[in-house]
């Protein structure tokens, strides 16, 4: 049986109590971590944006997990390689997400994965034959994975799975965009990277207390779930969360299907602490795109073509910066000499969302065909 632990804890000043808590009924902090080593503390810093907009692992979260290694005799280092420019002013991020405090505060290192150096490595994926991975990841003994509960536009929900994605750094994470193109290939990639991680995962613990529904991961609506979970399996997590969530009645994991979870493996896990009943679960959203990957196969055969979902830009709310041009994998946004804001080419487009995930100011919305305004509202 895989154990999950479970609590509903209503703001993060009780969050170092909740982490202990979550991992204590795992069986504790020594079972995971022995003294000496060191271990790679891995929060979900997708953009520079403070801890109450729900995009980034909240900073309270990440102390008490520093503080748990620590009293476990090992050594706590925190890193991530955020989305798309944002490495390139990393310190800006890291003061932004309140991270760079609390690593202060507790006296543990804060790696950049971009200034560790990287690695080509084998992980057996069709698309990407040599992916690259920070060396930090590479060389640490474990690694805690602390993700944000959030939805994604391309991949329906990012949870513990998703947040290895950030092991690849900087704009070599958009590059596989390309590469791996399709949902079903992005998402064999983010398997295969977790595969090549798994014995070195000790734990995931998901930060839910402020989630983001809808079309997340950074411009979706910030839903209060009051949640805090933990599990040594963090693919049989990502599956417990995604159903309680109700995303196998409403939509479809790419991720999960890769591995081919069913509604069998999840009756072999183990609730321990709070019930599922207890939180806040009732109509929560996924995303407008992702309402595409629940049309049956023979009509998509049929209709295809007119069903589409494609990023526009809003000129209400862009200011020209150019975050998303420089995020897209394909070129596909371009600013004519004359004009204050750009525009997607929509002949190069292969709808990642990567804009829409990495633009700021939430500038990026949705374009739909007639027949998915029509029937996919
Ligand atoms: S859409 Fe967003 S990222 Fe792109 S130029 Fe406008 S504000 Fe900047
Ligand atoms: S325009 Fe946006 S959705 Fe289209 S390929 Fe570029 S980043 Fe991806």
């Amino acid at each position: 049986m895989t154990k999950i632990s479970l609590l509903k804890r209503a703001d993060y000043n009780m969050a170092e109590n909740a982490v202990k808590e979550a991992v204590d009924l795992l069986g504790g902090i020594s079972s995971f971590v022995k003294p000496g080593e060191k271990i790679l503390i891995k929060p979900n810093l997708l953009s520079p944006k403070t801890p109450d907009k729900a995009v980034t692992t909240h900073p309270e979260i990440v102390r008490g997990i520093i503080r748990l290694v620590k009293s476990a005799g090992a050594v706590a280092v925190v890193g991530d390689s955020p989305g798309g420019v944002y490495s390139e002013d990393i310190n800006n991020l890291w003061e932004v997400t309140g991270i760079a405090d609390v690593c202060k505060e507790e006296n543990a290192e804060l790696v950049s994965f971009e200034a560790a150096g990287s690695r080509e490595i084998d992980i057996n994926d069709a698309n990407i034959k040599k992916a690259l991975f920070s060396k930090i990841v590479l060389d640490c003994d474990g690694i805690i994975n602390l993700p944000k509960l959030k939805t994604h536009t391309l991949m329906t929900f990012t949870a513990g799975i998703k947040n290895f994605y950030g092991v690849i750094p900087g704009l070599r994470k958009v590059e596989y965009h390309k590469l791996a193109s399709k949902n079903e290939d992005f998402a064999r990639l983010l398997a295969n990277i977790y595969l090549f991680l798994k014995n070195k995962i000790r734990f995931t613990l998901i930060d839910g207390i402020l989630a983001m529904e809808g079309n997340g991961p950074s411009s979706g609506k910030i839903r209060k779930m009051d949640m805090v979970a933990a599990c040594a399996d963090t693919l049989m997590l990502d599956a417990f969360l995604f159903d309680i969530l109700g995303g196998n009645k409403t939509a479809k994991n790419h991720v999960l299907e890769v591995f081919g979870i069913t509604s069998e493996d999840l009756k072999h896990l183990t609730i321990i602490g709070d019930l599922p009943g207890n939180f806040n679960l009732d109509n929560f959203t996924f995303p407008q795109a992702r309402k595409l990957d629940i049309v049956p196969k023979p009509i998509v055969k049929i209709l295809g073509k007119f069903l589409w979902v494609k990023p526009i830009i809003n000129a209400a709310k862009c200011i020209g910066c150019m975050s998303c041009a420089k995020s897209c994998p394909v070129q596909a946004i371009e600013k004519k000499d004359k004009e204050k804001r750009p525009s997607v080419i929509y002949e190069k487009c292969i709808t990642c969302f990567c804009c829409h995930e990495l633009c700021p100011y939430k500038a990026i919305d949705f374009k739909k065909s007639m027949l998915v305004k029509l029937f996919m509202q």
